[in-house]
């Protein structure tokens, strides 16, 4: 066999390695658009649409293809990446009117929101990795960048964190870090004071667009088309465009156009945070208080509030307003004391699958066994699905995991019924007070 099979060969491995590891969004986004060029000398190049993607896989992979494509002796890959050469543009002669200096909204970045801020475990790593690459090339690799997630969960947090990380590679740069709800009222303004001109310039003029819970778009429809003409302007000027959003673009109820046109970007996804990543936050944040917090403590506290980070920060912020005023050393006793009304009102027993089996047992009077069965009945797929939708949102599980608990399903039916009622749940009235009756019974 000749070696220019070999490392086509040793490649296809390498992913077939990867696709098993990883998700399958992170394989679409990192993997699929590599391309084997041809082999040059021993060496195989392969070509990647940016700098970024190369030095995700060296920085992430290097060991798995080290393990593969090296003879275990040197460090040497035998792999070289040809970046994709971008298209450029040409430069109009006539340069068009000065700007006027853009009185940015003082860019709206909250300081505490940074990327050495952002405690990183594997619900978050490749979100986190992916938003700090796109902070060290902005415009350059993938364009516009979503983030999508539950609430509480550092949407808002990465978002102003790619602004901080800009803004501190180069001084000049013109980002505008804004909620939807802020655009809408921009927007509302000028088109009231006859100043559309004037806002146009100013948002097609930045160098770098974030913004925050795209979701509030969905009841404010007549100002999509605004919203999409400045996404598409700026990304045609290859300026970097970053959005939150409380679901996956699919699952948005907003035109096609501007659907089609975040989906052609990065879409990455944050999730609940496991145990020892919350305890890690619980710390980071106390330490930032000074609050002394010992460690049984801090495991007390992620064990107790695990769905929300905002929560979690409302018990420190708790913790630290009584050891101030009432001089207290944080003992268990003293923390379950404070806290209790914090969990009394917002109860968080731990879910687990059985219990998430059983109330939907109980609200669709199905059995359990049909639930995790392969009837097509409309009445118990749906059952199933809910099921299968509240287990990712409330378990700490990979999805492979879920699955197998619903009697060996796959990662994608899970992940497919995840989809399905989450959008579901926004245009369907008894659906979404079904799954509330469910969630009030697990969490109540
Ligand atoms: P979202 O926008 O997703 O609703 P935020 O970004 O506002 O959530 O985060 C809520 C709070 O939780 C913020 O104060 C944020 O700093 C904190 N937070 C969330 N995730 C993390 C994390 N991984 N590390 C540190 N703080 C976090
Ligand atoms: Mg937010």
């Amino acid at each position: 066999m000749s070696v220019v099979c070999d490392l086509k060969d040793l490649w296809k491995q390498f992913l077939d390695l990867v696709q098993n590891k990883c998700s399958s969004t992170e394989f679409d986004n990192w993997f699929s658009p590599i391309k084997i060029l041809t082999q040059k000398d021993d060496i195989l190049v392969l070509q990647v649409p940016n700098i970024f993607v190369r030095e995700y896989i060296l920085d992430n992979y290097r060991e798995d293809l080290l393990a593969l494509f090296s003879d275990g002796l040197q460090n040497n890959l035998p792999i070289e990446f040809k970046i994709t050469t971008q298209t450029t543009i040409k430069k109009v002669a006539i340069s068009p009117p000065p700007i006027k200096p853009l009185k940015l909204h003082s860019h709206n970045l909250n300081k505490n929101y940074t990327f050495e801020n952002f405690i990183e475990g594997p619900s978050n790593q490749f979100v986190k990795s992916a938003a700090i690459g796109i902070a060290a090339h902005p415009g350059k690799s993938y364009n516009p960048f979503i983030i999508h997630g539950g609430v509480g969960l550092g949407k808002s947090h990465l978002l102003h964190s790619i602004g901080h990380a800009i803004q501190r590679n180069s001084k000049n740069i013109r980002i505008l870090c804004i909620t939807t709800e802020e655009f809408i009222n921009d927007l509302v303004h000028n088109l009231k004071n006859k100043s559309m001109d004037q806002m146009k310039r100013f948002y097609r003029n930045l160098d770098v667009l974030l913004i925050d819970d795209i979701q509030f778009l969905q009841n404010r429809l007549n100002f999509e088309d605004e919203l999409c003409n400045t996404f598409e302007a700026l990304i045609n000027q290859h300026k970097q465009i970053v959005i939150t959003s409380d679901k996956p673009p699919s699952c948005l109820q907003l035109s096609e156009r501007l659907v089609a046109r975040m989906e052609w970007g990065l879409v990455a996804n944050v999730c609940v945070p496991d145990l020892e990543t919350r305890v890690a936050i619980i710390q980071h944040k106390a330490e930032q208080k000074n609050l002394l917090i010992p460690n049984e403590v801090a495991f007390y506290i992620a064990e107790h509030i695990y769905i929300n980070v905002r929560q979690i920060e409302g018990a420190i912020n708790r913790l630290c307003a009584f050891c101030r005023l009432m001089n207290f050393s944080l003992t268990l006793e003293v923390v379950e004391k404070i806290l209790a009304e914090i969990l009394h009102k917002n109860p968080q027993k731990k879910v687990t699958v059985e219990h998430i089996l059983k109330a939907v047992s109980n609200v669709f009077e199905i059995r359990i066994h049909d639930i995790k069965g392969d009837s097509r009945l409309k009445k118990i797929a749906l059952a199933r699905q809910i099921a299968m939708f509240l287990a990712k949102e409330y378990l700490e599980d990979s999805l492979q995991k879920i699955a197998t608990s619903f009697g060996g399903k796959t990662h994608s039916t899970v992940l497919h019924a995840w989809k399905k009622i989450t959008t579901q749940i926004s245009c369907n009235e008894v659906l979404k007070k079904q799954v509330q009756i469910i969630k009030k019974a697990l969490t109540g």
